[in-house]
């Protein structure tokens, strides 16, 4: 054994260049343990891949992993990636911010809507989807954290909202969405995420015709574990699936 060879390093691959394969791994391995530590059963919690910026293959390599719904915020993207990938039945699901000039394309590509957060929005979006002659799973977007997010409805509202959402029968409730500040002081995102929570809970209360409050969509890349302690039933993950963008 020469003393040259105790010195080189063994050909070990980098920690950083992992397949996505074993990223998703990693990823349903932190909500696990999430869960666990939660006293919760794992399978209460959805994970939502954010595909957002990634291309057309990308998501062809998830959907061979058995992924089918994707997160998207900008519907030009959904309509750009859309047509490349036809033969995969991808569910596309906008988490972002929709001009309400775009609540056709919404109608068109979106299987899903996390971003709801005003009333124009759901007429336009109504209107599309009647003429479309289908119905739309929502979730309603809360702005938890005053600073950080511009959008989102005020949570003083939410009762109100739910009550003229439970008017329009294209759009079907199911539940609450939040982004939490972006932060990594745990008190202060879980703040955000309990609030969601004693939001849903107060609006559960009323019992409004056609909503469901089931769902909660809360946690990241940066927060899962967080949004999972405080209930969450689906977290949104971007980057550490797909890599940094
Ligand atoms: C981009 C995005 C995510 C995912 O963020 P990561 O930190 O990459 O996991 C989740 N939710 C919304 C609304 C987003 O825009």
């Amino acid at each position: 054994m020469s003393t040259a060879d105790s010195q080189t390093p063994s050909p070990t691959p980098s920690t950083t260049v992992t397949t996505f394969a074993q990223r998703l791994d990693a990823v349903q391995a932190r909500i696990e343990r999430a869960c666990a530590a939660a006293g919760r059963d794992a399978a209460e919690v959805t994970l939502l891949p954010v595909s957002k910026t990634f291309d057309a293959d990308v998501i062809r390599e998830a959907v061979g992993l058995g992924l089918k719904r994707f997160g998207e915020n900008r519907l030009q993207e959904i309509a750009q990636k859309a047509p490349l990938l036809e033969d995969c039945n991808v569910q596309w699901v906008v988490i972002g911010h929709v001009q309400t000039n775009k609540a056709k394309e919404v109608a068109k590509y979106a299987s899903e809507l996390q971003s709801l957060d005003r009333l124009a929005l759901a007429e336009a979006l109504d209107q599309r989807l009647k003429a479309a002659g289908r119905t739309l799973d929502v979730l309603v977007q809360l702005k938890t954290s005053p600073e950080e997010s511009k959008f989102g409805l005020d949570p003083a509202e939410l009762i109100g909202f739910l009550e003229t959402l439970s008017g329009f029968e294209t759009l079907r409730v199911k539940g609450l969405m939040t982004m939490a500040v972006l932060s990594d002081d745990q008190a202060a995102v879980r703040a955000c995420f309990e609030k969601l929570r004693d939001c849903r809970d107060q609006a559960a209360r009323h019992q409004i015709k056609g909503i469901s409050l089931e769902r909660l969509s809360m946690g990241m890349s940066g927060d899962l574990e967080w949004g999972i302690a405080e209930g969450s039933t689906e977290v949104r993950v971007g980057s550490a699936l797909f890599g940094k963008r």
